[in-house]
């Protein structure tokens, strides 16, 4: 039976913690390195209701993409939601590990899965390089196999994201052609001059602001800008990192069982011109 030290070395040789920003808070949050391991669930978030999902399941480790303590914490008692999920999860002997922008910066990495959810089927290439080693990085461009109109683009990518209130927010001439692509899992501020300069014909991330979209948008000869839930954008490479544990621990001989949860953690639940989600 594996060992939760073994499970974590092995994620841990797919997504090198030193590939972390040195503002992340990556790697093992609770458990025991010696506890056995047999079930894995995936998540985007740990938050109360993938613990219940987790504990439901049986999971001995959850593996999220968000870190749960960002910044240091002195308790962790239950008298925030926080301190209630180190207490359900430790009392349920269910282990967390987190993989965040280690995981952004792989090859293949978090926006690999998203530039492949939402059509791009050629290879692909970092919107920003990193610096150490220029084949990982943030973001990916990447073209599609035929031009789409924006509006036909925006309607694939929706169909190939997991469904959230919000959907997706389009900015641009909607009968603009798109043959270059650009995208980034998360927020995507901060690469919207980077997807400029790439000369893409649109750039799909999340949590795109006001002023900065507004003020993009008005620039003439820039990409068309498509806004998604954060969480719709990270979900698609929860597949991807569960596919490759397996196969790293089969490869050694460990049988594990992953599951990846399908709940919708977007804080976003209806808007008001649509039904409440069921
Ligand atoms: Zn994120």
């Amino acid at each position: 039976m594996p060992t939760l030290a073994d499970i974590v070395g092995e994620f841990e040789s797919i997504y090198d913690p030193s590939w972390a920003e040195s503002w992340d808070a990556v790697g093992l949050v609770c458990g025991d390195p010696g506890a056995e391991v047999r079930r894995i669930l995936f998540a985007v978030d740990p938050t109360a209701v993938v613990a219940a999902e987790a504990v439901e399941w049986g999971a001995d480790l959850i593996v999220t993409h968000h870190p749960l303590y960002l910044r240091g914490t002195t308790s962790v008692a239950a008298t925030t939601a926080k301190g209630r999920l180190i207490h359900t999860l430790i009392r349920n002997d269910v282990a967390l590990f987190t993989a965040h922008t280690n995981a952004d910066v792989a090859d293949p990495g978090v926006s690999d899965a998203l530039a492949r959810a939402v059509g791009l089927t050629g290879p692909l290439v970092p919107l920003l390089p990193a610096a150490a080693d220029p084949r990982r990085g943030l973001g990916r461009v990447g073209s599609l196999p035929a031009p789409l109109s924006l509006r036909e683009f925006a309607g694939q990518a929706a169909r190939g994201l997991p469904r959230t209130a919000g959907g997706l927010r389009v900015a641009g001439d909607l009968d603009r052609e798109i043959r270059r692509v650009a995208v980034s899992g998360g927020s995507g501020d901060s690469l919207l001059g980077t997807a400029r300069a790439a000369g893409v014909d649109v750039f799909l991330t999340a949590d795109l602001r006001h002023h900065p979209a507004s003020e993009f948008v008005e620039e003439t000869g820039g990409p068309a800008l498509i806004d998604a839930a954060h969480w719709a954008t990270e979900w698609p490479w929860l597949t991807d990192a569960a596919h490759r544990l397996a196969s790293a621990c089969a490869s050694r001989g460990i049988n594990v069982e992953t599951r990846v949860s399908e709940t919708v953690t977007d804080a976003w639940k209806t808007t008001a011109e649509c039904e409440e989600l069921k």
